[in-house]
């Protein structure tokens, strides 16, 4: 973990006093992400069968066959929830129930991750039952123990892919939607994937969910603390993104903090009827 990166959420802490309570909990577990030395084998097909795929619009992997080390996961699951389990929170006995699952039931963790991976809110819920924790305390964990293998096959298997090829709204390297949008250079949208952080470039006046480019049933409003963050929405498939005018922002942070951090953006989203994906 670069010290760049604590360094960036102090920051971030002191410029947003009301989520220093989740920024500290992230500060203290991405710590452990550097701990973990994943190995994330694949076979990559030769380079014009990825050529294909890709102008067919099939992402390299699908979620449920990603070559993920899930024995690093594993590990480096249970030492956040040892870690978070020692610290005073109102979880703590949910937590320590995951641990000892975990620990005594490799399934139990196995079929999580499966879970998560497939996207089933269901399963993820009663899995989640079973140790009486929040499920999205539960998916927020799986998703972190499962960083350091997405980062490393985001660097290998991210060179392989044509980026100018992929018009999709859906992420080349793992098919995922996106979690946060950002404008670049000359107003370009780039969107960020949610579950592999793999950023790609998409029209800027077409939903990525669900392809409309009508100008009239798209739409966007801004925040009004802060200059430069805005959220997209589409009236047809009533689905909003988060987006970053990164020419305006001053010392923007990575994509997955700045989407911790804007949960308000998200209230006001929901408020008007917008959602952020099928199943919210
Ligand atoms: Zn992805
Ligand atoms: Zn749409």
């Amino acid at each position: 973990m670069s010290n760049e990166l604590l360094h960036q959420i102090d920051r971030l802490i002191q410029k947003r006093p009301m989520y220093s309570e989740a920024l500290s909990v992230y500060r203290d577990i991405v710590i452990f992400l550097n701990e973990i030395e994943p190995e994330v084998k694949y076979v990559m097909k030769d380079d014009v069968i990825s050529e294909i795929k890709v102008k067919e619009g099939f992402p390299l992997f699908s979620r449920e066959d990603l070559p993920l080390d899930l024995k690093a996961a594993s590990s480096l699951f249970m030492r956040l929830l040892e870690h978070l389990s020692s610290k005073k929170r109102k979880d703590k006995e949910a937590l320590e129930k995951a641990l000892s699952k975990a620990q005594d039931h490799h399934d139990w963790l196995t079929n999580l991750i499966a879970a998560f991976l497939s996207r089933d809110e269901e399963r993820v819920s009663s899995i989640a039952k079973e140790v009486d924790l929040e499920p999205m305390v539960l998916k927020f964990l799986t998703h972190i123990a499962l960083k350091p293998s997405l980062n490393k096959l985001k660097t290998s298997a991210g060179k392989k892919i044509n980026k100018n090829a992929w018009n999709y709204g859906y992420c080349p390297l793992c098919g995922s939607y996106p979690d946060m949008a950002y404008l670049g250079d000359q107003g370009k949208r780039f969107l960020h994937c949610e579950l592999c952080g793999y950023e790609w470039h998409y029209p800027r006046l077409q939903c990525p969910f669900c392809k409309n480019d009508q100008p009239k049933k798209l739409g966007y409003f801004v925040s009004e603390e802060e200059e430069g963050f805005r959220v997209d929405f589409c009236k047809k498939c009533r689905r909003y993104i988060k987006t970053l005018d990164m020419r305006v922002i001053e010392q923007p942070a990575p994509l997955e903090l700045e989407n911790l951090i804007t949960l308000h953006l998200d209230m006001l989203a929901h408020e008007q009827g917008f959602k952020a994906d099928e199943s919210s």
